[in-house]
């Protein structure tokens, strides 16, 4: 059997070494490194893939967060709701650019925020909501729509772990999660469902003058060479990254149904057992399984019972992650904030029993075979 990991990007990389190769010496051969063809090229090829009108590339799904709420014409000390339960990069630039981050509670069973909190948390400063499609399962956009609306507030859906994953409105249109709300942010870290070979991300929108406005941001404030209408930053996807990227856009929907496979490979060998949550799939999205994460219940402790599994996995020689073991609201660089000191059950409760087993696209039967087997015997025994 092949050694185990999280993530498994060489073998991928051996499947598409060909095509790979030869864009990347194309590169090289042209040696346009900043804004060469092939970073245009992937903007048009996946505002297609989205079915959105724009695209904007940048350094990676931080910077895209961050230029989205630059964007958005904010005030030192206006409110933006974000989950607690996520990666700390969608509540960092909140606080970065002096907003005040609030933090709301997301749904124990799709681990993504719930609207009945939402709704609870916005004040005459709320400005903008920042859902959080985790793990590759889409928040419930069509009530944070509805909430969006009749308070007037922006929002900016961070798709870094979702792309790809389809959304089906009540209305019965189907769209792709990122194209929901103003703006969609995502990030291309190796990594993620569409990952670059170093560090990448995009905004996307269908609004043409909140994509010149980020456009600027992204490019020094700039309209024109050297013109400098406002203060932004320098943030490009490089054109070895988007080279990349064209190739593996092609292969996305074909990684998404292998790691889809992978996950209906666990949910079987798992269903029904009384200590183990699998993930719950809402008929709203299409999961594409960034993370395939566990829920560990049942017992008294659940906290170190979780640990223990973790432990377990690891002595062989099978990589297991907590996603995430501090939620945002419990973090020290949010100490001064007044929403840090909130009560988030369902988020303390998540933190302590989740666990996120290998998912991948290049995952052997005898791997999974032997994770399952020994998730098992730890909660059989
Ligand atoms: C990965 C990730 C980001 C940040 O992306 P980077 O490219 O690492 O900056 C933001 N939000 C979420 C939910 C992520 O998973």
């Amino acid at each position: 059997m092949r050694p185990i990991q999280m993530v498994d990007l060489k073998k991928q990389y051996n499947k598409i070494k060909t095509e790979i190769d030869e864009a990347v010496l194309g590169v090289l051969e042209s040696s346009a490194f900043i804004n060469g063809k092939p970073v245009q090229d992937f903007a048009n090829n996946l505002s297609i893939y989205l079915g959105i009108k724009h695209v904007i590339p940048c350094a990676n799904g931080t910077d895209a967060l961050q230029i989205a709420m630059m964007a958005l014409g904010l005030e030192p000390g206006d409110e933006v709701i974000t989950p607690s339960f996520t990666y700390i990069a969608t509540t960092e630039v909140i606080a970065l650019l002096r907003l005040t981050p609030v933090f709301v509670e997301v749904d124990s069973r799709t681990f993504c925020m719930d609207p009945a909190s939402l709704e609870k948390v916005i004040t005459v400063k709320t400005k903008a909501i920042v859902p959080v499609h985790l793990y590759g399962h889409a928040a419930p956009m069509d009530e944070i729509m509805a909430i969006a609306k009749k308070h007037n507030l922006f929002v900016i859906e961070d798709n870094a772990q979702a792309i790809g994953s389809d959304y089906y409105s009540s209305d019965g249109k189907k769209g792709k999660t990122g194209t929901i709300g103003d703006i969609g942010t995502t990030s291309f870290f190796p990594s993620k469902n569409l990952g670059a070979y170093g560090d990448g991300g995009a905004i996307f929108t269908n609004n043409d003058e909140l994509a010149g406005k980020m456009k600027m941001i992204a490019n020094h404030g700039q309209r024109k060479r050297y013109y400098h209408d406002m203060v932004g930053c320098n943030s490009r996807l490089d054109t070895l990254q988007a080279a990349v990227l064209n190739i593996k856009l092609k292969h996305l929907d074909e990684y998404i149904k292998a790691r889809q496979g992978v996950a209906d490979d666990y949910d079987k060998a798992f269903a029904g057992n009384t200590k183990i949550t699998i993930p719950c799939r809402a008929k709203y999205c299409n999961h594409v399984f960034h993370q395939y994460t566990l829920l560990l219940d049942g017992v008294d402790s659940p906290h170190s019972y979780r640990d223990g599994l973790n432990e377990f996995l690891a002595q062989h020689s099978i990589p297991s992650m907590i996603y995430y073991p501090v939620p945002g609201h419990r973090q020290k660089m949010f100490e001064h904030f007044k929403s840090a000191s909130v009560d988030l059950p369902v988020t303390d409760w998540l933190t302590e029993r989740v666990i996120s087993l290998p998912i991948h696209t290049e995952m052997d039967n005898d791997q999974l075979n032997f994770i399952t087997s020994k998730v098992l015997e730890f909660v059989n025994r």
